[in-house]
This record gives C-alpha cells, structure tokens and sequence, in this order.
C-alpha cells in the first residue's frame, strides 16, 4: 500500500533533473508524472546516459544513423511532455556500467541544473514475473544515487568541477525512483496519462503497434482501488527525502 500524493502543487517552480540510460525511459517509466509537473510550472531537465545505438534490428542500421534518429525521437517525445531541455552523455547502449566517470558526468549536471528532485531508476531491480531488467537501467539508478549522496554535496569530490567551470556543491532535495521495487507513494496522473501516450508516439524506432503501447499504458496505470466510473491513473516512486 503506498501512500497518495494529494499536494499537486508541490511541483510548481521546482527544478528537476530525471537521469535516465535511454531515450524512452523517462516516457516511458514516468512519462504521466513529467507531464504533469511540467502542466504545474516544473523546470524539467533530462539527462539520457546513452543514446539508445542498439535498439534495432534492422540489418542496414549503423550505431551512427539510429543514435542520431533516437536523439530527435526523444527531444520530440519530451517536448511533448512539455519539457525542452534534454542532455545525451553519449556512453555506449548496452555496456553502461556504474563507473567514476559516469558518476562524475551526473554529479557534473546535479551542480550545473541544482535540482531540487532527481528522477532516476532503482539499481535494486534485477527482474520482475515479465521479465529481467536491462543492466543500463540498474547502472544508471546506481551512478545518480552515487552522484546524489554524497558526491555532488562535498565540494572536494570532483574538485575540478569548481576549479575548471566555477561549480558549486549542491544538495538535491529528494530522490524519486521510477520503475522501483518497493514504491511509497503514488502520483495521480488521470489527467496526463494521454500526454505520456502522446510522448511515446515519438519513438517510432522502438515501438511498432501504437494502438497496444497506448492500450498497455493505460491498463498499467489503472488504480485498482479507484471506482469503475472513474477510473484513475496513478504512477508510483519510492522517494528519499534528503532535507
Ligand atoms: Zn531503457
């Protein structure tokens, strides 16, 4: 039983920075909860460690041509979630691992934007009754934890990043994990669930049957407990509050 988040204002002139392995991720694990922050007057970054060059199956692809194309499909689907500013680190799809250097890359961005929520994955989640989690998904929730506590907080870690670009320390607020095994609260995104559909219509390289991606979205998000009538739509996080 998780927790509902009624205080839907609690989003408006937040600065948020969602750290995500692949263009998709944050439409597709959190796609109604950006929307409607982004609707509540949230300043939304994305972060997308890779840019997705394995996700084709097509014999005539290069990494080259699908990271291109993947990088325009997420900057549309973001957009489409109201959110314009989208950040690609450019590590290799399917070999991210929990590293210093992509812990230094995030922890870079978390003194750059000052978020007061970071979005991420939950490392903890090897596999699910459907299926096994991609190790992109448990690298990146690793390196953002990393980066978040206690990395980008202590000045003298990564102490080039004030020396070379005038960066300060920063301490984010809270951490809301995406797609985690044990979630705490719950988002009502009734009304934004179409936008989060809409977003995903942009990733045209990974989803072939738009019809079942919209019917699967909307059948996810169902709250259980909500009446037949009105059906509602909730997202869910386990949030770490670190103020
Ligand atoms: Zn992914």
């Amino acid at each position: 039983m998780t927790a509902t988040d009624d205080r839907n204002e609690g989003m408006a002139g937040r600065r948020i920075l969602g750290v995500f392995a692949h263009p998709d991720d944050p439409e597709f694990f959190a796609g109604g909860a950006f929307a409607k922050w982004a609707a509540d007057g949230a300043d939304i970054t994305f972060v997308i460690a890779t840019s997705g060059d394995k996700g084709s199956a097509d014999p005539a692809m290069t990494h080259e041509r699908l990271a291109e194309i993947r990088e325009r499909e997420e900057r549309e689907a973001a957009a489409a979630l109201g959110v314009r500013d989208v950040v690609f680190l450019r590590y290799r799809d399917g070999e991210l691992f929990p590293t210093l250097e992509l812990r230094r890359d995030i922890t870079r961005m978390i003194r750059m934007k000052k978020p007061d929520v970071v979005v991420t994955l939950d490392p903890t989640r090897w596999f699910g009754t459907r299926g096994i989690n991609h190790p992109d998904h448990r690298a990146i929730g690793a390196a953002t934890l990393e980066a978040v506590f206690p990395t980008a907080r202590d000045r003298l870690n990564f102490i080039e990043h004030e020396r070379d670009e005038g960066l300060e320390p920063h301490k984010v607020g809270a951490v809301y994990i995406a797609g985690a095994v044990e979630p705490t609260l719950s988002i009502d995104v009734t009304e934004a669930v179409e936008r989060q559909i809409a977003s995903l219509r942009a990733h045209k390289t990974q989803i072939s049957d738009m019809d079942k991606m919209a019917e699967n979205i909307r059948q996810r998000s169902l709250d259980p407990n909500s009446p037949p009538e009105y059906p509602r739509r909730i997202e869910r996080f386990h949030v770490i509050n670190m103020r």
